[in-house]
This record gives structure tokens, C-alpha cells and sequence, in this order.
């Protein structure tokens, strides 16, 4: 469905990130990796798929390094159709005790990344009639949790600049979504586990039902592949009119 285009997804060395980039190109979308850590392990993962594989170092906090990773994608690829605002960090601290540089590294990495992202590729897929940007949102962007104030106040953000950049482009071929995911078993949320297990003195396993009887009525991950699927439904024809959603899929979080 997807032969010929080319997706980048940020931040994706690493668990939501690198499922989306999966799906995508399993159907036959090639891809632009970013993100830190082990490059070759994903990039072996996506190329087995059958599709071609690049990757940009960018880091996410520096608009001129988006700038640098969007050339890169036309260069290598000749554009961006597909682009996956998903890379991400997290800190936990009630409000007065933030460390005002996490708060700045969050909203910067967490929010302001995507709107960098977005208005570089915006008119390579104007100039096609043709783009679907998705952002890796959160429950998070819907409703709050307590010490979580920059990741919250990030991806309401990000949920905002959905709507806007969906409105904007609305009589065009381009659209803008948001998935807004519960708990996902990544490195992200494992630090999250490892850290209620130590606090409280309690098992891995312990920590992990805990964490999810919290918020997450399923008691169940979402996983990385589920996520994947819904990206590809937004790059479907099917998707066409979906414009300016914010699609949790979260085990019943947001229900409640
Ligand atoms: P993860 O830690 O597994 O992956 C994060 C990715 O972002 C990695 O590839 C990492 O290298 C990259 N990254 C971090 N800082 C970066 C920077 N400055 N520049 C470039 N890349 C950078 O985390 P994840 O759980 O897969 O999170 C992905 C996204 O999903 C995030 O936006 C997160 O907020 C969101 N999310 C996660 C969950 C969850 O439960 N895991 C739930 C809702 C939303």
C-alpha cells in the first residue's frame, strides 16, 4: 500500500518508535530512522522488511539538527510522505521540585520537535497533494497525571498543534493525527516499573500490576505493533477524511 513513499519517524531506535517504522514499511513504505543507541540492530529489522533504510542522527532539541534530517530524507529519498513526530523523554518530580532543565529538554524533545519537523515537511507533501503526519501524542496529551507536569503540559501541546496543522492543510491531500497511547512496555515506562519496585520494595512483576491497576482498566500493555497498525490505517485511503484526531488507545485510561 505504501510502495514508493517514504516515512520518517523520530526517535525510532527504540520501542514505539521502531514498531510504527516496522509497520510502515511492511507495507512497503521506505524509512528514515533517528533516535540514539544501537542504529544497525533496527536498521537490520526495517531492511529485512524489503524496504530501503537510512538514518539520521538528529537530535531532536536542536532545530537545526531537524533541519539537517529533513535534507537528509529529500536527499537520500526525494521527500517525506510520511512523518512520525514520536521521539520522546520522560521525568517524574512534583512541579516545585522540576529541574527546570528537564522541563525545557521536554517540552523541547517532546513538543517543540514536532513543530520544527512539521513545518519542514509540510511543503515537500503540499507540493504532492499528499502527506499524512502523525504524532505520537499520549493519554497524557488528553488528561493529566501527577508528576508528570512538562510530559503533560508537552503533549497536550502536541494534541493542539494536531488540531491546527489538520485545519490548515484540511482542503488538501495531507493530513495530521495523533495517537495518544495508555502504558507501552518500553524503556521508557520498564524505568518507570524499576523505579515503583525500588521505592516500595516490591517485585518487577508486582510493581508492573500495580502500575497498570492505576490507570489502565485492561490491565494491559498496548504494544508497539497495535500502534503500528493504527499509523498504516491513518496512511490508508480509509484514512482521507480522518483529520485532527486524537485516537487514544489506551485499555479503557481515558473512559474512565
Ligand atoms: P523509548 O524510550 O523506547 O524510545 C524513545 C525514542 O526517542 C528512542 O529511539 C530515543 O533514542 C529517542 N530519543 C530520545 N531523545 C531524543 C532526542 N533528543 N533526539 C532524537 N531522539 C531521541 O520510548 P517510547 O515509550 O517508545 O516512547 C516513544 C513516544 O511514545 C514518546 O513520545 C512517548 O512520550 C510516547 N508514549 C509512550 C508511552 C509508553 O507507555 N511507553 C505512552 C504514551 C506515549
Amino acid at each position: 500500500m505504501l510502495k514508493g513513499k517514504t516515512a520518517l519517524v523520530t526517535g525510532s531506535t527504540s520501542g514505539i518508535g521502531l514498531g510504527i517504522a516496522k509497520a510502515l514499511a511492511a507495507q512497503g513504505a521506505n524509512i528514515v530512522l533517528n533516535g540514539f543507541g544501537d542504529v544497525e540492530g533496527p536498521k537490520a529489522e526495517v531492511a529485512a522488511l524489503g524496504v530501503q533504510v537510512s538514518y539520521h542522527g538528529a537530535d531532536m532539541s536542536k532545530p537545526a539538527e531537524i533541519t539537517a534530517m529533513i535534507e537528509h530524507a529529500e536527499a537520500t529519498f526525494g521527500g517525506v510522505d510520511i512523518l512520525v513526530n514520536n521521539a520522546g523523554i520522560q521525568h517524574v518530580a512534583r512541579v516545585e521540585n522540576f529541574p527546570i532543565e528537564k522541563w525545557d529538554a521536554i517540552i523541547a524533545i517532546n513538543m517543540s520537535s514536532a513543530f520544527h519537523a512539521t513545518r519542514l515537511a509540510l511543503p515537500g507533501m503540499q507540493a504532492k497533494n499528499w502527506g499524512r503526519i502523525i504524532n505520537v501524542a499520549s493519554v497524557h496529551g488528553l488528561v493529566g497525571s501527577a508528576e508528570k507536569s512538562a510530559y503533560v503540559a508537552a503533549k497536550h501541546g502536541v494534541v493542539g498543534l494536531t488540531k491546527v496543522t489538520a485545519l490548515e492543510n484540511a482542503t488538501t491531500g495531507v493530513t495530521c493525527n495523533a495517537i495518544c497511547p495508555g502504558w507501552v512496555l518500553t524503556p521508557l515506562v520498564q524505568k518507570q516499573v524499576d523505579a515503583k519496585a525500588a521505592a516500595q520494595g516490591i517485585s518487577n512483576a508486582d510493581a508492573t500490576r500495580q502500575l497498570l491497576g492505576e490507570k489502565e482498566p485492561s490491565m494491559q500493555f498496548t504494544t508497539p505493533e497495535e500502534l503500528g497498525a493504527l499509523a498504516v490505517f491513518f496512511c490508508s485511503p480509509a484514512g482521507d477524511n480522518v483529520r485532527g484526531v486524537a485516537w487514544n488507545m489506551d485499555g479503557g485510561w481515558t473512559a474512565q
